[in-house]
């Protein structure tokens, strides 16, 4: 793999116009999130070398010109005071910048791209998300963004105000000796040409960790979120996990040393050089002159050392910088790369907008097979969904009937037929408008560490919310058990956040998810199986409540339990990803066909445990 990527790199020779543009984009980017953060970077580097200039060029041209003089020690005093005063000055410019105005707007910058990011990950179809290309990148782009967003501001701020410090300085030595310029110049090539390699080993390095760093975070997350809690304590999955936590930390060991020793050794080699070349150098040289040809005042020979000294370090740092332009290059192009993607599916797509007082959907001929997988798993399914009417999927487990209801509310297009709504196809809707059309609730509902209102609204509460809440509440048939909680519909729940919040049993949990569905104003309710923590007679309430509150909505719901199929209008029955069978109840009873082989089987089953 490392061979790859060096062959890759190779190809990949980074212009520093493309490494300019792209680090100006990333800067465009954090101005466009936190301007004053920006320009807060560039003021202070105005003052740093404001500073730099004064105390190693004018304080001494100005000092030294009072003893060339013979001016007296009294003459001298107000500019010491005013040296202190700037010197004090400046310290609590520093200060301040450092410990409120930068943290601040780091915390912003931060906040700002952050947002800007999960924007633009929950825009992208959920194809992306099977997509290790894509995952890859979105995982590059978030732990990257904040780290390279920072360093573009300390590289160009950095790089070009200290431009503007190098032609004063310059402009300084050449006054007194043109060919001392050289003795700062050489190192700035050095350190140009070792600073690439030291940058291409870096970004090698991060490379060739990625995929162990994912293990990691991945191992991570599994061990401290609740969902997996259970699981890893009954189970062997800890000591898995943890076997799987070390190998990757290994192989990140592994990978640091080898790039490590190969950073280090340029590095010093890269320091040393500029060492001896420019503080041996060009002392050796201005003491000839001064001591030897006698043609250099004393002014001039500390004026001309501290110039050399300061060019030295500003094309030095310059180089680094440049080089740092080309390696952050290569990190923000992953970054752009994510930024610029562009979904098929997004919410920001505009289109036809909904009349929801008459809706027909339909799909037509409708075939579709997952992201990087040839296999089909829906085939030509033929379905229509009319204002009002009540349906229901079912059929065994891998049937299709979850990938159906994610087509029906467009979180994937279908590879073949199309979907239509009242004639058009979906694809000509607002994307945003179309799936606001859908309440839906799926098997893996996730409740969130916020209360209880929020876990049925999505959304903070307003005083007008509260009767939508305790509707809904009470029609998922969980509301009795939320008034008993301490602060009613206002409750945490789980304990992540809050110690007074509220852990409630799975089937609750469910309730207050399915809550969701009668609280929101939707056309079509989608409940894919969200009933399976209830027993079958507190499922088949539950439909029964819901298809009452849904009299003017059309549902469509799944089930594996078929004593509540028989609520529905239609029923549609799915095998290897194909309708087998399709009509009422009675139609399909009648038909005595696999639904009905099935029904018996399942009455039969309750029958027995009834007995039992
Ligand atoms: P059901 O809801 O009827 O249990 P699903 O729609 O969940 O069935 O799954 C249908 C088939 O699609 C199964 O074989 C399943 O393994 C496959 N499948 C589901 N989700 C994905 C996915 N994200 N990527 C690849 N295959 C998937």
């Amino acid at each position: 793999m490392g061979k790859e990527i060096k062959k890759k790199e190779e190809n990949e020779k980074v212009s520093l116009w493309s490494a300019l543009k792209s680090n100006c984009y990333m800067l465009r980017i954090s101005f466009q999130a936190c301007p004053s953060r920006v320009i807060g970077s560039f003021v202070y580097r105005i003052l740093q070398h404001l500073n730099g200039i004064y105390s190693s060029i004018i304080f001494w041209e100005i000092l030294l010109g009072f003893v060339e003089k013979g001016a007296s020690f009294s003459k001298v005093i107000p500019f010491l005071i005013f040296t202190v005063l700037l010197y004090f000055i400046i310290f609590i410019v520093f200060q301040y910048s450092n410990n409120i105005l930068d943290p601040v707007g780091n915390q912003k910058l931060y906040e700002k791209l952050h947002v800007k990011m999960f924007e633009k990950a929950t825009d992208s179809e959920l194809e992306c998300y099977e997509n290790p290309d894509f995952y890859n990148k979105y995982m590059k782009a978030a732990t990257q963004i904040k780290g390279r967003a920072f360093r573009v501001l300390v590289n160009i701020s950095g790089l070009m105000i200290s431009l503007i410090a190098l032609v004063y300085l310059c402009y300084k030595t050449i006054q007194i000796d043109p060919v001392a310029v050289l003795f700062a110049v050489f190192p700035m090539i050095s350190t140009y040409f070792i600073g690439k390699k030291i940058n291409k080993l870096n970004y090698e390095l991060y490379q060739m960790n990625i995929f162990a760093d994912r293990k990691k975070e991945y191992v991570k997350r599994s061990i401290y979120q609740q969902d997996y809690a259970k699981e890893l304590r009954l189970s062997n999955g800890f000591v898995l996990l943890i076997t799987n936590f070390q190998d990757a930390v290994n192989t990140v060991i592994k990978n640091t040393k080898k790039y490590g020793f190969k950073v280090g050794l340029l590095s010093c080699f890269s320091e040393g050089l500029n060492q001896v070349f420019v503080t041996a150098g060009s002392i050796i040289y201005a003491s000839v002159r001064l001591l030897y040809f006698k043609n250099l005042e004393i002014s001039e020979y500390i004026v001309l050392i501290n110039a050399i000294t300061y060019i030295s370090e500003i094309l030095v740092a310059d180089a680094a910088c440049i080089s740092k332009l080309q390696d952050n290059h290569m990190y923000i192009q992953n970054i752009r790369e994510f930024f610029d993607y562009k979904p098929n599916i997004s919410e920001s797509q505009p289109g036809l907008s909904i009349n929801t007082d008459d809706i027909l959907l339909k799909m037509e001929n409708v075939s579709f097979s997952y992201f990087g997988h040839a296999q089909e798993v829906l085939k030509d399914i033929n379905i229509s969904i009319s204002k009002k009417e009540k349906i229901v999927l079912v059929g065994e487990n891998g049937a299709g009937k979850t990938t159906l209801v994610k087509l029906l509310m467009r979180l994937y297009d279908p590879t073949k037929g199309k979907l239509t709504l009242n004639g058009n196809n979906i694809k000509e809707y607002s994307v945003k408008e179309y799936r606001n059309m859908f309440g839906t609730i799926f098997q893996d509902f996730r409740i969130f560490s916020l209360t209880v209102a929020e876990n049925v609204l999505m959304r903070r509460m307003k005083k007008e919310d509260r009767k939508t809440v305790e509707m809904a509440l009470k029609n998922s048939g969980v509301y009795e058990k939320v008034q008993t909680l301490p602060k009613g519909i206002e409750t945490t729940l789980t304990k992540e956040f809050d110690s007074d919040g509220a852990v409630l049993s799975g089937g609750e949990y469910q309730k207050i998810a399915i809550a969701r569905v009668f609280a929101k104003d939707c056309a079509i309710a989608i409940l894919d199986e969200p009933s399976s923590a209830l027993d079958p007679i507190a499922e088949y309430q539950m439909y029964k409540s819901m298809l009452k509150a849904c009299e003017n909505k059309a549902v469509v719901f799944i089930s594996h339990r078929l004593s509540s199929a028989v609520l529905a209008d239609r029923i549609y029955m799915l095998e290897h990803g194909r309708i087998i069978e399709s009509g009422s109840h009675r139609e399909l009873m009648k038909k005595n066909g696999k639904y009905a082989e099935m029904f018996r089987f399942q009455a039969g089953n309750y029958v027995k445990e009834e007995g039992a």
